[in-house]
Formats: structure tokens, sequence, C-alpha cells
């Protein structure tokens, strides 16, 4: 016969448990540290336990209360049984011939998002997600056409980069030969919409005693939420690249609906004025190449008198097609003449070179390749 265990009366009852990450236990990623000291302090354990958590977690990249050796077996025992240590689950994984390693993430509510790694000689970047689905409609983006889903919470955004560090065998966070030195908020959704979350992990992936990414590796890009690009200035310091893809509003209202809010000539304001601009760390002009749209001699002369009084770099990205896109990526002798127009106007202009093209490692396609295969299953 089964023993019924008695009450405890040693413990007060434990205060309810928020319910972040789904139902159950919710997990510590994405736990700051006053996150981990309310949670320390709901079970009775010493403040100096959430600086020991922060090391285990964000520095060794635990999984599992038990790893944590320096804390006493009754104390694992107590978190274990309130929280986890839980990263979103990856649904599928792919490897590229050229390393570019490309993950479709599976939250607890059934809801995806993409994530991608792109190795290079000198560094490593890891281009993550804030949000599933986006509200911006961007014309030549293929998240646009999908459904707008939800935020990502801080703890999803910093999971992200936990699993890849996970998969990457890249813990712990100090070694010299990191392999993710780099993290680009450049996956689905728009950052600044979802500020305080993003701000969040911001602080938890630049914490020197956690994950201890340089806040000048860490990149944000926004479409121009201009109101929240001084608060994320002033507060946050880091990188910031902005997708301004074209030089009159008239075609800007085109194919990023998001100007007809917030008009160039404010955009660049706000570039102006962004918190910690100078030619030391220039924000990132992101300008995705349309043929017959935003391509001509004139756009990039354009484009070099827009820009001559703000640090910037200009990185001219070749539009990555998908199925049904009402736009083509411009001719590479296009390309190349309007990237010599801006620098011989004295403009740092980069082409980003497609990575990844075998595992359709560009915006939105992972995603919309999985549910094509749940249809097909379906059907
Ligand atoms: N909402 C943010 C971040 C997500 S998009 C932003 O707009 O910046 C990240 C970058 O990918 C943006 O510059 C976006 O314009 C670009 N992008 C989206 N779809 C693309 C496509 N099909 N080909 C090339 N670049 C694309």
């Amino acid at each position: 016969m089964d023993s019924i265990a008695p009450a405890r009366q040693d413990e007060p009852a434990p205060p309810p448990v928020p319910a972040a990450n789904g139902a159950g236990r919710p997990s510590l990623v994405g736990a700051d540290m006053a996150g981990l000291g309310e949670a320390v302090r709901a079970l009775g354990e010493p403040p100096f336990r959430a600086k020991q958590l922060r090391h285990w977690i964000y520095h060794r990249g635990a999984r599992g209360f038990e790893e944590m050796t320096s804390i006493s077996k009754a104390a694992r025992a107590k978190l274990a049984e309130r929280y986890t240590l839980g990263r979103p689950a990856p649904a599928d994984a792919q490897v590229s011939a050229d390393g570019t390693r490309k993950w479709l993430l599976r939250f607890p509510d059934a809801s995806e998002a993409e994530m991608v790694f792109i190795p290079e000689e000198d560094r490593g970047t890891l281009c993550i997600s804030s949000q599933v689905g986006c509200t911006l409609n961007c014309r030549f983006c293929h998240t646009g056409t999908q459904p707008w889903v939800r935020n990502l919470g801080a703890g999803e955004i910093v999971g992200q980069l936990m699993l890849a560090r996970d998969a990457l065998d890249d813990w712990p966070s100090g070694r010299k030969d990191r392999k993710i030195t780099n993290i680009v908020l450049m996956g689905m959704g728009e950052p600044l919409y979802n500020y305080d979350n993003v701000a969040r992990a911001a602080g938890i992936m630049t914490d020197g005693d956690g994950i201890a990414i340089s806040r000048r590796r860490l990149t944000l890009s926004t479409a121009g939420v201009v109101p929240v690009m001084r608060q994320c200035g002033e507060e946050l310091g880091v990188n910031l690249a902005v997708s301004l893809h074209a030089v009159t509003d008239a075609i800007r209202d085109e194919i990023v609906p998001l100007n007809r809010r917030y008009p160039i000539a404010e955009l660049l304001d706000a570039c102006r004025n962004y918190g910690g601009v100078n030619n030391a760390r220039r924000i990132t002009f992101e300008y995705v190449m349309l043929k017959g749209v935003n391509d001509r001699d004139a756009d990039a002369r354009e484009l070099v008198r827009l820009l001559k009084d703000i640090p910037a770099k200009i990185n001219l990205i070749p539009f990555n097609p998908w199925p049904g896109a009402p736009y083509e990526c411009s001719r590479e002798k296009r390309i190349r003449a309007f990237m010599t127009i801006c620098l011989d106007g004295g403009l740092t202009c980069t082409v980003r070179t497609p990575r990844g093209r075998d595992i359709m490692a560009a915006c939105g396609q992972l995603k919309s390749a999985s549910e094509r295969k749940r249809a097909a299953a379906r059907a």
C-alpha cells in the first residue's frame, strides 16, 4: 500500500508562481538579477543564491539544477520543484554547406520563430527573433505575409541564444574561442514594438557576470519606430541598424508602410540624436536592393546626400526572393554600380553576401517550409 506523505509543517505555503513560459513551472531563463532575487526570496533562500544562479544559468549554461554543485542539495531540490531552466524547443535544425545553421523554434504555445547562426572567420553572428510574426507588413518581407501572433518574452529571446550555445557547445561564457560573438535582432519581428522584453533580454545578454556579450556586439534592427529609438539609445546603448530601403517618402511609404507614420526626415533626425553615435559607433543603414524600385543611380546619390551628416555604414542587401514576392533582386552589376556611387560619395558601404541559400536561410522561409510540410501531411 502506498503511504500518504504527511503535510509539511516546516515551510510556509509557497507564493503563487507566475505562469511564464506556459503552464507548469516557469523557466528561470529570462530572469535578470531582480527576478532571480525574487525567485530565491520566494523559496526562503539567502540573497547570495541569486548570484550563484546567475553564474550557473548564464555563465556556465546549466540545463538542470542538479549541475549547480556550489548550491546545497536541499536548495537545488527546492529550485527544481518550482522552476525549470527551459529553453525554446528546436522543432527543426539545418546546417548549410557554408556552415550557416538555421533553427525553427517552437514555444510552449506552439508558436514558432526562426534563428540563424552565421560563422565567419573572425566572428560568429546569431540572428534572433523578437516577435512571432510582425505587424509592419513591409512589402518585400516574407514575415509580413504571415499572421501576427505575439511578442516574445525576455526568456524566449534570451532562450534562443541559450539554445544556440547548447547546440554549438559554446559554454562557459568567458572563453576566448567563443563561437557566438555577435547578436543581431534581425529575425522575425520589430524589436522596438516589444521594447520592454527586448530591453530585459539585452540587459541579461550583456551582463558581464553572465552571458557577457559586449553591447558593441549586440545590434538591434528597426524599421524606424522613432519615439522608441531615443529611449533605446539612452537606456540600452546597443548598436542600431535601421531598415531604410528607400530615399523618398513615396517609395518608402510603399515598401515600409511604417514610413507613413514616421517619415524619412523624422527617422534620420532620430538617427542623428541616437545616444552614443559617433564615428566609432556608426549606425548601419540596411538597404534591400529591389530591381527597378529603389536601385537607380539617382537613389544612390540621394542616399549619399541624406546620410552625409550621420556616422553611417550602408549594408546593401540583395533581395531574397520568396514564392509570390512582388519584387525581384537587382542585378549584380546594378548593385555594384550603386555601391560605387556610395563609396565615391564617402560612405562606408558593403554588400551582404547571401549565406545558407541551400537551407533557405532567408527571412521567414524555414517557418513557411514547415507550415507547408504540415499542410501537406494534413491533406
Ligand atoms: N523589423 C526589424 C528587424 C527584422 S527584419 C527591421 O525592419 O529592421 C531584418 C532585416 O531583413 C530588415 O532590414 C529587413 O528589411 C530585411 N529583410 C526582410 N525581408 C527581406 C528579404 N526578403 N530580402 C532581403 N532582406 C529582407
